[in-house]
């Protein structure tokens, strides 16, 4: 489906007439719009201009002007989120933006706040962007006057917990430390812990865990494995059938591989890929905790960052005990032969596209096999691509970049086969 309103100009002047138009007119439109999209009407000079990495060279979009509005800044507070960073949220003068009332705003980070020279009680503008919270874009320095409120300076200690913040070098964000102590960084990681690609544990949600530590019933990801049916039963809308539910999918969490436990455990720069590639080349977890820098850069995409946050993890003797009370537990903290059983190096130095819709396996279960057998899955194709995974209606730009690039392209059985 095509719009109606779609145009073909034959000049820059007819281009910006249609601007003009629709950045007024686009209010009265059934739907919210924020630009408009400017294209090659012919197919050859398209083909002929072809695409950068990441866009078409033949068409380009054109944002409107985000609407803004100007309000008081009554105060900032400041929020810490799972991984100890800390977002500075402005308080505002209620305000009416693009259809919705405003009342708080993201100022990012310390360099925004000291860009914006922020004074408490200023008037600013507050724009919607791209994104779902509003940001502060300015300060209307003129309505300030004589009355010139406080400067906004950034905290140094952590509002949750008290503990100095940190900042690491070359980031923006100030840290709160204290992971083990910090109560969003313990909620963080417990709600992390128990996510589908970690433990996946069954009825388990993050409003849950937060009302089990609310109620002092969990502190940790270890406590999890003490919950009795009894403990939760009575608790706000849950009820026997849902209590047994969560004891149990808790239970079954005990037989996670040992690859998705060492992610569930939350390293810092350790993602789902790292954990596979450490799961493989550890026997156990005391192997892991015992490893020097040299022996984790050893391992194939381990660099210098994730090893040194791996030796961090484990030289917090906080971290060592939860292990070994996840261990107590009877978690998967060693690899098993099963493990290690289905991989093979089929696949070794394969960059592989998945593409289309599948009907033998999901999406992830293909990126998993082809991680087995020691390819790599890539986002998008080039040049160096070995071959594409294609199920049904593969987009017809990918399909035409992969005929151009001349890359095969195979079917699911195909590879079935090819793997088998
Ligand atoms: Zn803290």
């Amino acid at each position: 489906k095509t719009s109606e309103h779609t145009r073909k100009a034959h000049s820059l002047e007819e281009v910006f007439e249609y601007i003009n138009y629709w950045d007024t007119e686009r209010k009265n439109l059934p739907v919210a719009t924020d630009g408009i999209v400017l294209k090659v009407n012919s197919l050859k000079q398209q083909k002929n201009l072809g695409f950068t990495a990441k866009s078409p060279r033949w068409a380009i979009a054109y944002k409107f002007q985000a609407e803004r509005a100007l309000t008081r800044l009554n105060k900032v507070t400041y929020q810490v989120g799972r991984t100890g960073a800390v977002t500075p949220v402005a308080n505002l003068d209620s305000v009416q933006l693009s259809g919705t009332i405003v009342k708080r705003a993201s100022l990012h980070n310390a360099d925004i706040i000291e860009g914006l020279d922020l004074h408490i009680g200023d008037m600013v503008y507050v724009e919607k962007g791209g994104e779902i919270i509003p940001k502060i874009t300015g300060v209307d320095k003129d309505a300030r006057g004589m009355l010139i409120g406080e400067k906004v300076k950034f905290i140094t200690h952590c509002p949750e917990c008290g503990s100095k913040l940190i900042r690491f070098e070359g980031e923006a964000a100030h840290y709160c430390p204290n992971e083990t102590a910090c109560p969003p960084q313990i909620k963080g990681k417990i709600e992390h812990f128990i996510s589908r690609k970690a433990m996946n544990i069954d009825g388990l949600g993050p409003e849950t865990v937060d009302m089990f530590y609310r109620l002092g019933l969990i502190n940790d990801t270890a406590d999890l494995y003490q919950l009795k049916t009894d403990d939760i039963k009575n608790l706000e809308r849950m009820g026997e059938k849902s209590a047994e539910n969560i004891v149990n999918g808790i239970a079954a969490s005990k037989e996670v591989p040992f690859e998705r436990v060492l992610f569930a455990l939350g390293i810092r720069f350790v993602g789902e890929t790292v954990a596979k590639k450490i799961a493989k080349s550890f026997t156990d977890i005391e192997e892991l905790e015992n490893a020097d820098i040299e022996k984790l850069k050893n391992i194939d995409e381990i660099g210098e960052k994730i090893a040194q946050s791996i030796i961090t993890y484990f030289s917090n003797p906080a971290n060592r005990e939860l292990v070994e009370r996840l261990k107590a537990n009877g978690l998967q903290l060693h690899r098993t032969e099963e493990d290690l059983s289905g991989y093979t190096d089929k696949l070794a130095g394969q960059s592989i596209v998945i593409s289309g819709v599948f009907t033998h396996h999901s999406r992830d279960e293909y990126k998993e096999m082809i991680e087995k057998n020691g390819g790599k899955n890539v986002g998008s194709i080039s040049s160096k691509t070995s071959f594409i995974l294609a199920g049904e209606n593969m987009g017809p730009a990918k399909l035409e970049k992969a005929q151009k690039l001349e890359v095969k392209i195979m079917s699911e059985d195909e590879f079935l086969t090819l793997i088998s």
